[in-house]
C-alpha cells in the first residue's frame, strides 16, 4: 500500500516570522516590487469563485525572472511562509485565492514570448502573457495555440497551465495539457528544473510536466512553458440553432457525434442563459428558444460547409426551431462574444456561482435533466451553458445578494449537482480545477487510494507543504 505520505502544511508564520521573511526577502531582492498596503492586498484576495472568503496575503511579490522566483520560495521555504501562485485570478475553484501568512505571487513582469520556433512548430513563453495575446502573436505568424477558454481575454497562461484550461475548441484540439511539450519549473526548495525540451516524441522517465499542469501551483511553479503550435487553420464557420426544448438540443448533439462530425466548436446554453446573454450585450439570439447550439467548423477546403451542412440536417431533423449560419467572419466574431459572454449575462443576476461538471457525452441529457430538477427543488434561477461537445457543463445558481440563506441554498445546489454528475459516471470538475471548492469531494470523485498515491507525490515534492496550502488535497490523512 502506498504510504500516506502527509505533507505538514505549513502553519501561517507568527507576525515576528512575517516580518523577519520580508525584511530578509527585500534585503536581498531590492529591486522585487513587493506590495503590503491592505488595499493593494485586497485586490488579491479572491478569484472570481462566488460564495469563498479568504484572508488577506501576507504580501504580494512579482518577480521579473526565474532567478527570483526561485529565491523567494527557497526563501519561505526556510521561513516556513506559504506561497501562492497567481495568474489573473480568473478561477472559479479558488486555486489562487490567498492563504493565512501566505506570499501572494504574481507574473505581470514575466508576460515575454521568449522565442517562435517556427520549424519546430513550437513557442517559448513566461506564464503571465494573457492567453488571447499569446494567440495574437503567433497568429501573426501563421501559427495557431488552440487553447481558448471563454476567459482568453483576461487570464494567463500560467493559469491556464495551474489549471489545465479548457475552453471552446478543446471538443477538436483538446486541453491545455495537450499543448505542453515542456515545462520550467520552481520546486518547493527553490530549485529550478526542467521537465523536457521541444521534442515530439520523449519518454525518458516520468512524465512531470504531466503532473504539474493542472495541479493548481501546488507541485511547482511555473516559470517558463514549452508549447506546440499548428498551421493556422482556415476561417471556421459558424452555425447556431435554436431549439424548443433542451431534449431536442441533447439530440441533435447524440446525432452530430453519431454522424462522426468534428467541430471545432460544439456549446450549448439553455434558454435562462440565453436570455440574460442577451440582455447583457444583444447579440441576435432567439430569446424565446429553450436552448442554442453553436457548431463550428474550421476544417480546410470545401469540407468546412460540408460540417456546416450536415450539423444543420442534424439540428433540424432534431427539431430545431430555427438556424442560422454567419454570413461572414465579422457576424461569427460577434456570435462566439455572445457565447463568452454567457457567464457576464448570469453574474449580474444575484450572488451567482458557476459549476463545472462532466459526464460521459452520451449522458448529457441526464445530467441537463437532473440540472433542471435540482434547480426546481431549490427554486432558485439559474442557467446552464458549457462545452456540450466535451460533455462538460456550467450549472449556474443564482441567489439574491441579499439573502441570508443563499450561500446555503448555493451549496445545497452544487452539493446535488456534483452527486448528480458522480452518479452518471462523471466527475466534480471537468476545467475549473478542484481548488478548495471541491476538496471534499475529491475522496468520492478518486477514490481513497488514488488520492493517498497524490498526497504522496505531494509530500514528496513539497514535504513542508509551502506550496499553495489548502488546495487540492482535501484535509485528514
Ligand atoms: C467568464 C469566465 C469564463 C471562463 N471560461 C473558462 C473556460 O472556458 N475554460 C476554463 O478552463 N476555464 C474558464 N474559466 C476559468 C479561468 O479563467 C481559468 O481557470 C484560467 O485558466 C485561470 O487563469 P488565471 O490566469 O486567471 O489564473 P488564476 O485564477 O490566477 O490561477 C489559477 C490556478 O493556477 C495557479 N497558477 C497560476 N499561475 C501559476 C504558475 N505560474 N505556476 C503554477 N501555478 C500557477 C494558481 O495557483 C491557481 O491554482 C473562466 C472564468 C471566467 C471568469
Amino acid at each position: 500500500m502506498i504510504g500516506a505520505g502527509r505533507t505538514v502544511a505549513a502553519a501561517p508564520p507568527d507576525p515576528a516570522r512575517a516580518a523577519a521573511f520580508l525584511a530578509e526577502l527585500r534585503h536581498r531582492l531590492p529591486e522585487l516590487p513587493v506590495l503590503t498596503d491592505p488595499a493593494e492586498l485586497e485586490a488579491h484576495r479572491r478569484d472570481e469563485t462566488a460564495n469563498i472568503d479568504p484572508p488577506l496575503p501576507l504580501a504580494v511579490a512579482s518577480p521579473a525572472t526565474t532567478a527570483e522566483v526561485a529565491d523567494i520560495v527557497g526563501l519561505a521555504a526556510a521561513y516556513r511562509v506559504p506561497i501562492v501562485p497567481r495568474g489573473e485570478g480568473t478561477g472559479l475553484s479558488g486555486g489562487a485565492i490567498a492563504v493565512a501568512g501566505g506570499l501572494t505571487v504574481l507574473f505581470k513582469r514575466m508576460a515575454r514570448i521568449l522565442e517562435i520556433d517556427r520549424e519546430n512548430l513550437v513557442a517559448v513563453t513566461q506564464p503571465g502573457i494573457i492567453n488571447a495575446s499569446f494567440k495574437a502573436v503567433v497568429a501573426e505568424q501563421g501559427l495557431f495555440y488552440p487553447p481558448d477558454p471563454a476567459s482568453y481575454e483576461t487570464c494567463s497562461i500560467g493559469g491556464n497551465l495551474g489549471t489545465n484550461a479548457g475552453g471552446l475548441c478543446c471538443v477538436k484540439y483538446g486541453v491545455t495539457r495537450e499543448a505542453v511539450l515542456s515545462l520550467e519549473v520552481v520546486l518547493a526548495d527553490g530549485s529550478v528544473v526542467r521537465t523536457g525540451g521541444r521534442n515530439v516524441k520523449d519518454v525518458a522517465g516520468y512524465d512531470l510536466a504531466r503532473l504539474i499542469v493542472g495541479s493548481q501551483g501546488t507541485l511547482g511553479i511555473v516559470t517558463e512553458a514549452t508549447l506546440k503550435l499548428r498551421p493556422a487553420p482556415p476561417p471556421k464557420l459558424t452555425l447556431l440553432a435554436f431549439f424548443a426544448t433542451l431534449e431536442d438540443s441533447g439530440r441533435a448533439v447524440a446525432r452530430m457525434t453519431a454522424a462522426g462530425l468534428q467541430p471545432c466548436t460544439l456549446e450549448m446554453m439553455d434558454g435562462f442563459t440565453i436570455r440574460a446573454t442577451e440582455e447583457y450585450g444583444h447579440f441576435g439570439f432567439d430569446t424565446t428558444a429553450a436552448a442554442m447550439l453553436m457548431v463550428e467548423s474550421d476544417a480546410p477546403g470545401s469540407a468546412a460547409a460540408a460540417d456546416i451542412a450536415a450539423a444543420d440536417a442534424a439540428c433540424l431533423a432534431s427539431g430545431a426551431t430555427f438556424t442560422l449560419a454567419a454570413s461572414d467572419p465579422a457576424e461569427a466574431d460577434l456570435l462566439r462574444q455572445g457565447r463568452r459572454a454567457a457567464w457576464w449575462g448570469i453574474e449580474r443576476l444575484g450572488l451567482a456561482r458557476m459549476e463545472d461538471v462532466v459526464v460521459p457525452r452520451s449522458r448529457m441529457p441526464e445530467l441537463v435533466a437532473a440540472v433542471e430538477r435540482i434547480l426546481a427543488e431549490q427554486g432558485m434561477p439559474g442557467g446552464t451553458f458549457g462545452h456540450v461537445g466535451d460533455g462538460n457543463l456550467h450549472p449556474s445558481f443564482i441567489v439574491p445578494r441579499d439573502d441570508p440563506e443563499g450561500p446555503a441554498r448555493i451549496d445545497r445546489a452544487r452539493t446535488a449537482v456534483y452527486a448528480a454528475a458522480l452518479a452518471l459516471g462523471g466527475s466534480v470538475t471537468g476545467e475549473h480545477g478542484i481548488g478548495v471548492a471541491k476538496r471534499d469531494w475529491l475522496v468520492r470523485t478518486r477514490g481513497e487510494g488514488a488520492v493517498r498515491a497524490m498526497r504522496a507525490v505531494k509530500a514528496a515534492l513539497d514535504p513542508l507543504g509551502i506550496l499553495n496550502p489548502g488546495k487540492v488535497l482535501p484535509d485528514g490523512a
